[in-house]
């Protein structure tokens, strides 16, 4: 029985197909969710930090309205115009420390109708311009609230050069100009008198760089990284650079190029300080509309894509469970099929082995169940033919037996009955020749015609006796056989002469057309063969005809004899009977020809005996051929010497 290989076994392929369809929909949903999940984070985390960007802008505001609305209450206060035009310089240096102590401002300047200074919270020194730039300005806009750029210069008079100074992390050409500069949240209120004119100014002012409060706010409210750019440079962030604020360190050269110098906003991913961020940049203008700096807000990708990763393994965890199911469901499959399919598989190898006793057991109510019925049915019934199959053999081989056992009981009878009637046919026939001849007196003309009668049918009956005799022996296995090499063309001349005067009583002519062929075989019998077959010939050929016999080689080196005569001819139906013992093509034409239909028995015995074949071809009325074939001598050296 051949095994099928594991890979090809139905239920190996059925647990593959399982997992193919179980795949297909999870990779699918897999993808296809995880692509939606990731497009949607992506968006969701960038539209939170534009909204988070609008927060920051806000509390850079507020700080800023803040800073104002103090600075607003101080300047239209009495008591600084009153100062101011008194000329109290005690009282506005009281005046300005208060105001920086309220409004939280790193310093506060007090100045004169001529924008110089007139009192400083920070320290004495009274009387430059430093200011006086800004003061025309916030004159002409009565009110001033802008995010400035201060140089360390304008600032000399400020005690605030620790507070400004930024160590630049990077090499960037315009490295001292950021170092040496602030920006600050600058807040400017002219002062009236009670006439409307113009007293002078309070300016207060928060500086940025360094000043992490607005930076921390927003992350407090968003969550978000927040920065402040002077130029290039972060002064003040939220954003590490290993365990410190990345203070003093450069944005990226793309978002600068957007946002600086083009004036955009730049939204999506950068790369912030040391990592990728969702990001978003705005510039930060001054009172002169010029971009000054940048202010940042962005969420490491990192934590959404943890989240993602999270999403992820929960996706495959889902697909593991996917296939698990499949695999289970693969195996109840195999169960349901592939048990009964063995079942019945090892059913049909019981049968073809012959065993029609054992049942497949499928219990089944479904198809498969239908089907180990109805093939254990089948089983019984091939059962049940078997068994009346083996009946009938045995009840065969017992008639056979008795058969065999008549057909001997036959032909010893045959052979007894043959033995022992030709010995006194041998005896009569003498005396009736010895009477035919004269030897015994003379004999008149119609007792010589019944004597020659009698000595006729004496010499049919030896024939008979012969034939029987032989048929016999041949049943027997007793035939023997004398083989010699002989010519077939001398041995057909003398058959030819011995019949000759048979044929003349016909007017039918034997004619032969026959080469030398050497065959080793029993002489005396193969002449019998030849005699049988032309009297034959003769026998069934009308007068005036002919008699052909022919021998050749064949191709492989055969003799082939053949004998064709213009005679009756044989039906169809009987041309392989004519061959059987004592078979005769028609029994009211046989009683006019005589024979026994033995002669043909014994031909075939005798030319089977000898390796050879014999058939007949034969057409109706038009005569028939019969052919011999028998293999020629081979000479081996030993009998050439
Ligand atoms: P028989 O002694 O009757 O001739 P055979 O065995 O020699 O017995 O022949 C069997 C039968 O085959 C014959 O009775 C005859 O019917 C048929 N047969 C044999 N040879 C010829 C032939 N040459 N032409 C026609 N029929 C033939």
């Amino acid at each position: 029985m051949k095994t099928i290989p594991p890979i090809k076994r139905l239920g190996t392929k059925l647990m593959m197909y399982s997992i193919i369809v179980a795949l297909i929909p999870i990779v699918m949903l897999g993808a296809v969710s995880i692509n939606t999940i990731t497009n949607e984070m992506n968006n969701q985390a960038q539209d939170k930090i534009n909204n988070d960007l609008k927060i920051a802008e806000s509390i850079l505001g507020l700080k800023l309205e803040k800073l104002s609305s103090l600075n607003t209450y101080v300047a239209t206060s009495n008591c600084i115009m009153d100062s101011i035009v008194n000329t109290d310089y005690g009282s506005l240096k009281n005046l300005a420390t208060a105001t920086k102590i309220s409004s939280e401002a790193d310093f506060v300047v007090l100045l004169d109708k001529n924008g110089n200074v007139i009192a400083r919270s920070n320290s004495n020194v009274t009387g430059d311009d430093s200011y006086s730039e800004l003061f025309f300005k916030a004159v002409s806009y009565d009110d001033f609230s802008f995010i400035e750029i201060l140089d360390l210069e304008t600032l000399k008079y400020e005690d605030v050069e620790d507070i400004v100074q930024i160590e630049i992390k990077s090499d960037i050409s315009n490295e001292t100009l950021i170092k040496n500069r602030a920006m600050a949240l600058v807040s400017i209120k002219p002062v009236y008198g009670t006439l409307g004119e113009l007293l002078g100014a309070s300016m207060a002012v928060d500086i940025l760089n360094n000043d992490y409060e607005i930076v921390d706010i927003v992350r407090n409210s968003s969550g978000d990284a927040t920065t402040i750019f002077l130029d290039s440079i972060r002064i003040s962030t939220n954003v590490l650079d290993g365990d410190e604020r990345a203070i003093g360190t450069p944005v990226s050269n793309d978002v600068y190029t957007k946002v600086v110098e083009e004036g955009g906003t730049y939204y999506g991913r950068a790369y912030v300080v040391n990592e990728w961020y969702f990001t978003a940049y705005e510039p930060i203008y001054d009172s002169d509309e010029k971009i000054i700096g940048i202010l940042f807000v962005g969420t490491p990708e990192n934590k959404y894509f943890t989240l993602l990763s999270n999403i992820r393994d929960q996706t495959f965890v889902v697909g593991l469970i996917g296939l698990l199911i499949a695999l289970t469901v693969s195996l109840l499959l195999n169960r349901i099929i592939i048990k009964p399919l063995d079942e019945l598989k090892h059913g049909v190898q019981w049968i073809s082995g012959g065993d029609y006793t054992k049942k497949v057991n499928v219990t089944t109510d479904d198809e498969f169940g239908m089907l180990a019925r109805v093939f254990n049915e089948m089983a019984d019934q091939i059962n049940s033919s078997n068994e009346k199959l083996k009946k009938h053999a045995e009840e065969l081989k017992e008639s056979y037996e008795e058969l065999k056992e008549l057909d001997n009981l036959k032909s010893d009878l045959i052979a007894i009955v043959s033995h022992e009637l030709r010995t006194p046919l041998t005896s009569i026939k003498g005396y009736v020749e010895l009477v035919l001849d004269g030897t015994m007196g003379t004999i008149n003309e119609s007792q010589r015609k019944c004597l020659q009668v009698a000595d006729d049918n004496i010499i049919r009956l030896r024939r008979l006796i012969e034939s029987m005799l032989d048929l016999s022996k041949i049943e027997r296995g007793e035939l023997e056989m004398y083989r010699e090499a002989m010519n077939v063309k001398d041995t057909v001349s003398d058959v030819i002469e011995y019949l000759t005067p048979l044929a003349t009583e016909k007017n039918i002519k034997l004619k032969q057309d026959i080469k030398d062929l050497l065959i080793n075989a029993d002489k005396d019998r193969i002449t019998q063969v030849f005699t049988n077959l032309i009297e034959n010939a003769i026998k069934f050929s009308p007068a005036n005809e002919s008699i052909m016999i022919i021998g050749k080689e064949t191709e492989n080196g055969d003799v082939h004899i053949t004998v064709k005569d213009n005679g009756a001819g044989i039906p169809k139906k009987d041309l392989e009977k004519i061959f059987d013992q004592f078979y005769q093509v028609d029994s009211s034409t046989k009683r006019k020809k005589g024979g026994s239909g033995l002669g043909l028995a014994v031909c075939k015995s005798i030319i089977q005996a000898h390796g050879g074949t014999i058939w007949v071809e034969s057409e109706l009325g038009r005569g028939s051929t019969f052919h011999i074939v028998l293999p020629a001598l081979i000479y081996e050296e030993s009998i050439v010497e």
